[in-house]
């Protein structure tokens, strides 16, 4: 099966007065069709970097790729044209992010800002768009729908709200929805409802998700499979029971081990010792050596490449040997 999105050792990179920003630093991952992949790290770990890379809204300058290739359904999405790449954001893959509030017109109400994105990927007449919509509000499990497209933004609720996102952002039926943080804003409950929606019609509409969060407890609830990311590259990769049963890099131990020992109200990215670097002053090996509570000596001098368990579980850390020359 061919993947759906396959990014290869992609480098965005952010210039700034005091040097360049590595805000993707060899980032290689594939989502297939249909599935979910988790992108789990804390802020600043390169997690919406990646995100903004695939949709090409890096803002230019002080951003860039500047190596590598993002291949959605074969075709490389690096270095596309504005128009060609609106194309397919609108038609293929579709984006929700944390805050509804702000993405949401508040001076439109919902029905018409469903319909605007009915219009704008179908083009049929607003009759129709506005069907269309209240069909697409039903669908994302809002009560009496033809009464809520007449409804302003602040009318409804955050978790509302963050509904009638999702179904602007279903209008054009993606293959790929990238949903970033899309329920951190949420209290718990709320938050497990839209996740169990987002499932039901990932599943409905055969749909894969990118989903960007931070929270250990959304991952168990959603991933197929899991990237974890830290300093703007994916330090272990896996299928989500090879991540929850058999993580291997000190990083994501600790972030299980937290999750584990609190209990299930927790939605933060429980605390680590320290803090990550600063992306100015990367240290020169593992870049989580100053936290890692079993850094060896060769940690601190060069960079862990990829050790693989199996076919898709690989991890960068020196525990698990990979091919360091001891006598350097
Ligand atoms: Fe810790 Fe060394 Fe592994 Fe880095 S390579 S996570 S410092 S043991
Ligand atoms: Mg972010």
């Amino acid at each position: 099966q061919d993947p759906l999105l396959e990014i290869k050792n992609l480098e965005t990179v952010f210039f700034t007065d005091d040097g360049v920003i590595k805000g993707c630093d060899g980032v290689s991952l594939k989502v297939n069709p249909g599935e979910t992949l988790a992108v789990v790290g804390e802020s600043g770990s390169g997690k919406s970097v990646t995100a903004m890379s695939i949709l090409n809204l890096i803002p230019d300058p002080p951003g860039k790729i500047t190596n590598g290739e993002i291949l959605f359904q074969g075709q490389n999405l690096v270095g596309l044209g504005k128009e060609e790449m609106r194309k397919i954001r609108g038609n293929h893959i579709a984006m929700i992010f944390q805050e509804p509030m702000t993405s949401l017109n508040p001076a439109m109400t919902v029905g018409a800002q469903i319909a605007e994105s009915v219009m704008l990927h179908h083009n049929p007449d607003k009759k129709a768009a506005l069907e269309k919509a209240q069909e697409m509000l039903h669908l994302v499990g809002i009560p009496a729908p033809a009464r809520r497209l007449k409804e302003y933004p602040h009318q409804m609720s955050g978790g509302m709200r963050q509904r009638v996102m999702i179904a602007i952002a279903l209008a054009c039926s993606p293959s790929l929805l990238i949903a970033d943080e899309p329920t951190s804003a949420l209290d718990v409950t709320i938050q497990s409802q839209i996740l169990k929606l987002m499932k039901k019609l990932q599943e409905k509409m055969d749909m894969a998700v990118l989903l960007i969060t931070h929270d250990m407890g959304v991952v168990a609830e959603t991933a197929d499979k899991v990237a974890v990311m830290y300093c703007g590259s994916i330090v272990e990769y896996g299928p989500g029971h090879d991540i929850f049963f058999n993580a291997k890099h000190p990083y994501l131990m600790g972030l299980k081990e937290s999750v584990l020992s609190i209990d299930d109200t927790v939605d933060e990215l429980p605390v680590i010792k320290g803090n990550i670097p600063d992306p100015l002053h990367l240290p020169p090996g593992c870049r989580f050596e100053p936290r890692c509570p079993r850094a060896m000596e060769i940690c601190k001098r060069k960079r862990p490449q990829p050790v693989y368990f199996n076919s898709e579980h690989h991890a960068c850390c020196w525990l698990h040997g990979g091919d360091h020359d001891t006598s350097v």
